[in-house]
């Protein structure tokens, strides 16, 4: 059952006469995920009350940082100073072209991600790489702006944008913090890290779309000090983050003038015992062959 909006916007005066019908006809979900297995979360919280935390980066304001994270461990990301917005990326450990499908998660699941949601990676291998486990934010729900935490609509911010709408130069945009971060780890240039980095998670991150435009807006997380995410790794990561230049994002990104703090990402590992019945999800099985014919 889909709600019907609280008001349509008024016809124009050359509408067709069919205008009121077509706009009366109600919504069908495009990828209903009933059939998907359910994360099983009893599973994930029994193991991560036994895990052991195993390392920690520190990523500073305006800057990127990677993080490896096996199969059935669990990175956390935290506020550890104040309010900060995270922007993710997630690459398979072994083959970073396997990464993150933000558009498909988000058709899947929805504009923001919350606990039992997945991050799916995209084709061919079209698998969960992460299941959200934990959110100490989860309360805050849908404003009365229509905004909501932790998003897979906004892409990152990034000097290419940022350039065509100001005529400046802006070395800290996610991007380029993901970029340089991911090429530090790889020991790649910055031209052959760049393709690599994809569009995100925005973690913290308090968005909508306008009612009367439709456009993305963004204001202040709702994140304080010591606000966390949790992830379970369902196959071997590297977690590219990004403590965003806008902050809280609650002005402006893309620039110095907003308050940043660093981000915190944890890593947790639950003893093996503690996973019995799971496995790391296969890649997609779909033949691929695309309707063409082998030769
Ligand atoms: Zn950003």
């Amino acid at each position: 059952m889909i709600t019907p909006a609280p008001g349509s916007a008024p016809l124009p005066d050359d509408a067709p006469e069919h205008a009121e019908a077509a706009r009366a006809v109600a919504p069908v979900i495009c990828y209903p995920t009933e059939s998907l297995p359910p994360p099983d979360l009893a599973l994930y919280a029994a193991a991560r009350a036994q895990a052991r935390k195993t390392g920690e980066v520190v990523v500073p304001p305006r800057e990127g940082g990677c993080v490896p994270v096996r199969a059935g461990q669990f990175l956390r990301i935290s506020c550890p100073e104040g309010p900060q917005v995270g922007d993710l990326n997630l690459w398979n450990l072994a083959d970073p072209s396997e990464r993150f499908y933000s558009g498909k998660t988000r058709a899947l699941h929805g504009t923001h991600l919350g606990v039992g949601d997945r991050m799916w990676s995209g084709f061919p291998t079209l698998r969960p790489m992460a299941t959200m486990t934990a959110d100490s934010l989860g309360w805050y729900g849908v404003d009365g702006f229509g905004g909501r935490v932790h998003d897979v609509i906004g892409t990152r911010c990034d000097p290419y944008t940022h350039h065509l709408l100001s005529g400046g130069d802006y070395q800290r945009c996610c991007h380029s913090n993901l970029t340089r971060a991911f090429a530090g780890w790889t020991g790649q240039s910055a031209a052959e890290a760049e393709p690599l980095v994809h569009d995100v998670l925005n973690v913290f991150m308090c968005t909508g779309f306008t009612a009367d435009t439709g456009q993305y807006f963004m204001k202040a997380t709702p994140a304080r000090q010591g606000d966390y995410v949790e992830l379970f790794a369902e196959i071997d990561l590297l977690a590219g983050l990004s403590a965003c230049p806008g902050g809280d994002c609650g002005a402006e990104h893309s620039s110095d003038v907003a308050q940043c703090h660093p981000l915190l990402c944890e890593v947790f590992a639950p003893p093996p015992a503690a996973l019995e019945g799971w496995e790391s999800p296969p890649v997609n099985g779909y033949d691929g062959s695309h309707g063409i014919a082998a030769p």
